[in-house]
């Protein structure tokens, strides 16, 4: 890896977009359903126990959480999406909030999408999907918690979500993870890797 990920450390949290640091070097952001194994990932991914804990702290659900890797680089963690129970103004704010970043941020080189490889592609994921095409911003999906599904049917929802992308997104990739078995972790790196240092 060119990127040594187990050196990240929590950078900022801000509660909009106007607010992020300086808009310098790369980033690449995580989204996904709250639950989708987000905050697991990240912290697999920077092999770290509770680097993402921050996002999880009252409060702070809907902030936008910034982990420097080094001085250039950064990964992004977007407040979760597709609470069921909260207010209409809260789910607009998200939404004003998320559009803002996603259109306004010239360093952020990709987005990581996390959807739990059991029910992948709801209705938030596609529109989160349509949103990065409109802003030709690319899109690879972690298929999470592929621990919970036998070889075969993980491999099936995977073919079937790699068949469907393309109507949300023109060239959105994706793989299986699991933060509990630690797999698909070097593939998402190397992904990373890619978008972070081209
Ligand atoms: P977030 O809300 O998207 O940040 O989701 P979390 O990372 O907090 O995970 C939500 C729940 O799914 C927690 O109970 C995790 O322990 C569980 N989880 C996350 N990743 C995995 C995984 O790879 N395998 C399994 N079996 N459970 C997972």
């Amino acid at each position: 890896m060119m990127i040594d990920y187990r050196s990240a450390t929590f950078q900022t949290s801000v509660p909009d977009a106007s607010l992020a640091p300086d808009d310098s070097g790369a980033e690449v952001a995580f989204a996904g359903r709250s639950n989708a194994g987000k905050s697991s990932a990240l912290n697999t991914l920077t092999d770290q126990k509770a680097l993402a804990r921050i996002s999880k702290t009252p409060g702070r659900t809907q902030q936008i959480n910034f982990f420097l890797l080094d001085s250039g680089h950064r990964l992004v963690d977007l407040p979760g999406y597709g609470f069921a129970k909260v207010p209409q103004a809260m789910k607009d704010r998200w939404q004003r909030n998320m559009a803002d970043y996603l259109q306004s941020r010239a360093s952020l080189r990709g987005l990581i999408m996390l959807m739990d490889c059991r029910h992948p592609l709801t209705d938030y994921d596609q529109q989160m999907l349509r949103w990065c095409a409109d802003v030709d911003l690319r899109v690879h999906v972690l298929l999470t918690k592929a621990d919970k599904l036998k070889r075969g049917p993980a491999s099936n929802n995977l073919l079937a979500v790699r068949k469907r992308l393309p109507e949300f997104h023109p060239h959105a990739s994706v793989q299986l993870f699991s933060s509990l078995k630690k797999t698909g972790v070097d593939e998402a790196r190397r992904i990373l890797d890619s978008w972070l240092t081209e």
